[in-house]
């Protein structure tokens, strides 16, 4: 199993990546290529091409319906429905908040959902209820930020050894709370968002991490390896790693357009 950053700016495009958006791959025992998305904000449908055609990703994964994590579907509808192959006739999986089927309506100007299915099987997240597509299995919990989120728990086949079985969580957006110990739980990679900076914003609670909590949530929950993102572009990775490192002491990284992560 792998992760490709797609897209990692936090809150809005930055000069040197989308905005959220990551790519997990994994061949199942044929050798067939499994890919989910987690997430697909603005801009990274763009760069998402250099990884896969868009059009044969199996399914997506949403953290949440803000735009940073959202606003791309319109353009992989656009992909779906209208490329010179003719239209997917099978509607990709969606996994969401409520709410999501109306989201992509609203984004695509629709009244209503009806348009939306045609391509998208949306699909509301249970939290703690396993979704598998091929060889991965999603797990969504609940997380704390200011709309429902949810982070994903995602389990498949190592690469170095197929029959081994490694988990990576994302955490979607979201402050400290008991959910995120709970999806960070001895994973073999946490992928955290770190948005906020201690002294400019951590009085701010029920939004983002620090570098400093995401760092003491990947040690509390004893995780292999930690990359830090969602950073927004006026934020100084330097500074954010500092805060992770002084609390964490394993394998930091802060997570760069186009960064693949082997697990
Ligand atoms: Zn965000
Ligand atoms: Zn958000």
């Amino acid at each position: 199993m792998r992760l490709v950053v797609v897209g990692c700016a936090g809150s809005f495009a930055g000069p040197d990546s989308a905005a959220s958006s990551y790519l997990v791959q994994a061949e199942d025992e044929t050798g067939r290529t499994w890919s989910v998305l987690l997430d697909l904000g603005n801009g990274a449908l763009g760069p998402l091409q250099r990884v896969v055609d868009p059009a044969t990703v199996d399914a997506v994964a949403l953290s949440h319906l803000h735009a940073d994590h959202v606003a791309d579907l319109a353009g992989l509808d656009v992909v779906r429905r209208y490329r010179p192959a003719g239209p997917c006739t099978t509607p990709v999986p969606l996994h969401g908040p409520e709410g999501t089927a109306a989201r992509l309506a609203q984004l695509n100007g629709d009244e209503d959902t009806s348009a939306v299915a045609e391509q998208f099987d949306v699909r509301t997240w249970q939290p703690g209820v396993a979704v598998r597509v091929g060889p991965l299995e999603l797990v969504p919990v609940p997380v704390e930020h200011p709309l429902p989120a949810f982070g994903v728990r995602v389990t498949g086949p190592a690469e170095d050894d197929p029959a081994r079985r490694v988990t990576l969580a994302y955490t979607g957006d979201t402050d400290e709370c008991g959910g995120l110990d709970v999806l960070a739980a001895g994973v073999d990679l946490l992928l955290s968002e770190a948005a906020f900076v201690e002294g400019r914003d951590d009085a701010v609670r029920g939004v983002h991490l620090t570098g400093r909590r995401a760092g003491e949530v990947a040690a509390r929950a004893a995780v292999r390896r930690l990359v830090l993102t969602h950073l927004p572009a006026w934020n100084d990775p330097a500074v954010t790693r500092a805060e992770a490192r002084a609390v964490y002491d394993g394998p930091l990284d802060v997570a760069r357009a186009g960064d693949v992560f082997a697990l």
